[in-house]
């Protein structure tokens, strides 16, 4: 979360998204709001993109069989059906080590069984269409770090940018506040729309709150600057 004493939101990213051949078919499947997210994080200095492939890093091999999510008497689990091989533990072992550090944003490919979020294909055993669910991964995210911003390639926008910060705002020391308002102000928060300052004081506690609200108001035009050329160009 800090380096060199600057607060910066930690945000994982799906490789696929950022153009690496991690798909299960040995293709990619780059993203224009990702790549933006990207020139963002480098102009303002106030988050650290994470790339992440849960399947990759489970050891499932590229290309390699499509995985499928699928509810049964042991409940929703991860499996290669051709194979008949139940890889739900291996991307568990993923998840646990990824997710050990605070991660306040996950970018996920949507519809993936791993980092698709409430949009994954789900089947029953015998191979029937169910309600489609969040994949594994996504849901490890949501399970370990409630406050984390979610989104995924295809919803991507400002506001996610604003909940991530702040959710890397609520875990900040009130000197770290102090900094990281320099650097991303309040006035991005309010222009993107979508944020409040109950959602701020949600994700805030004690001192670092109280610091943090004592900053409202305060001026960061340029950072609004940058902030309002992404968000027009999604
Ligand atoms: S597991 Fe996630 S990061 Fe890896 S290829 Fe699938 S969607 Fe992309």
């Amino acid at each position: 979360m800090q380096a060199g004493g600057a607060l910066r939101a930690r945000i994982l990213v799906s490789r696929c998204l950022l153009g690496d051949a991690v798909r299960y078919d040995g293709r990619s499947k780059p993203a224009a709001r990702v790549a933006g997210l990207l020139a963002l994080a480098a102009a303002l200095d106030a988050f650290e993109v994470l790339p992440v492939c849960p399947e990759v890093e489970a050891g499932l091999g590229t290309p390699r069989p499509p995985i499928d999510l699928v509810r049964g008497p042991a409940g929703l689990r991860v499996v290669d059906r051709a194979a008949d091989r139940d890889v739900t533990d291996a991307l568990d072992r993923v998840a646990a080590a990824r997710l050990a550090a605070p991660v306040h944003g996950f970018v996920g490919k949507a519809r993936s069984p791993s980092c698709g979020q409430g949009d994954a294909a789900c089947y029953d055993a015998a191979g029937r269409p169910l309600a489609p669910a969040d994949g594994r991964f996504a849901a490890g995210v949501r399970a370990r770090w409630a406050h984390a911003a979610i989104c995924s390639d295809e919803t991507l926008d400002a506001a996610f940018v604003v909940d991530a910060a702040l959710a890397a705002a609520g875990d900040g020391s009130p000197s770290a506040l102090l900094d990281f308002h320099g650097r991303f102000g309040e006035e991005w928060s309010a222009g993107a729309g979508s944020v409040t300052r109950e959602r701020l004081a949600a994700y805030a506690v004690g001192g670092a709150r109280r610091a943090y609200g004592l900053l409202l108001g305060a001026a960061a035009a340029d950072n609004v600057r940058k902030a309002a050329a992404w968000s027009a160009s999604c």
